[in-house]
């Protein structure tokens, strides 16, 4: 393991953070249970003091077919395995177009797109070095209870990559924001959308500093430029309050706030 800096300004697509030491973990060493493990960045809100970090380097990049199934690092960028699922001829991964991050970040948050999402097209997962069946995980919208780090994942190898689902899918991706964001800042509670519950509490397109609750999606907070933590978290903060105060519903952050 060695350690790297990375600066979270330009690394976390949210672009938030400052230049912060992270442990890189190469394939054999011992993971420590004392850090917090980031992927991509594409979900990550970081404070000025976040806990010690770790990522995965790239001896779990790799992408291996064998008797069936496919088995990918968790380090491995999702769009390397839509370009991969692509030449292959492999169905499937799709919906991972166009949702930015890496395995793991995908199989920690079960990240989907409408109705799929990556545990159900999930066998099984490494972790700690033993390997669960996907059902033997807790899972459901955008949570999973890994209980460790994931550091391989397997898939049944199905044939038939759908060029069309993958060009819906994009479509449906264009009318996101365009400015710097981590996605959803909130899960959609049951039965209704964050962004509706934002828009209807009046603060869609209200701006803090630099940030922004999106007026094109309510439920994405966007990055002008200069946005900060604390302009961030006055925005998270004060939606949960307002939805809270005029609806009773309890937002729950989808983003984590290191
Ligand atoms: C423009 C935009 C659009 C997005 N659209 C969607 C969308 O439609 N649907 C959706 O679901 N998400 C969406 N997201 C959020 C994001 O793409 C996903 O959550 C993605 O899976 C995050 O991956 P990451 O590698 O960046 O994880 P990070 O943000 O780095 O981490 C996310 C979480 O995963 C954990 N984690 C990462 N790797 C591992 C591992 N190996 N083992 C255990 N835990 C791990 C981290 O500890 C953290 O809790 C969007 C984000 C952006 C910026």
């Amino acid at each position: 393991m060695f350690t790297k800096t990375i600066d979270f300004s330009k690394y976390s697509s949210i672009k938030i953070g400052q230049a912060t030491k992270v442990l890189i973990i190469e394939e054999g060493d011992t993971i420590p249970t004392d850090r917090y493990l980031i992927g991509g960045a594409n979900n990550l809100l970081v404070s000025p003091t976040p806990p010690p970090l770790m990522m995965l380097g790239k001896d779990f990049t790799t992408m291996e077919q064998r008797g069936g199934m496919l088995t990918i690092g968790t380090a491995m960028p999702t769009g390397r395995i839509v370009s991969y699922a692509k030449k292959y001829d492999i169905a499937g991964f799709e919906f991972c177009a166009k949702l930015p991050g890496t395995l793991g970040g995908m199989l920690a948050m079960n990240a989907g797109v409408k109705e799929y999402e990556i545990f159900n097209i999930l066998h099984s997962v490494e972790i700690a070095g033993k390997w669960l069946l996907k059902d033997e995980i807790e899972h459901g919208y955008r949570f999973a209870k890994l209980g460790g780090i994931a550091t391989r994942a397997r898939f049944k190898i199905i044939n038939g990559f759908d060029q069309e689902l993958l060009d819906t899918l994009i479509n449906l991706r264009s009318n996101q924001p365009k400015e710097a964001s981590a996605g959803s800042a909130f899960k959609n509670p049951d039965g209704d959308y964050a962004g509706r519950l934002i828009e209807a509490v009046g603060l869609k397109g209200i701006r803090e500093g630099d940030m922004q609750w999106s007026e094109v999606h309510a439920n994405f907070l966007v990055n002008h430029g200069e946005g900060s933590f604390e302009d961030a978290k006055h925005l998270i903060d004060l939606a949960k309050v307002k939805v809270l105060e005029e609806f009773g519903i309890e937002l729950k952050e989808e983003i984590q706030i290191l």
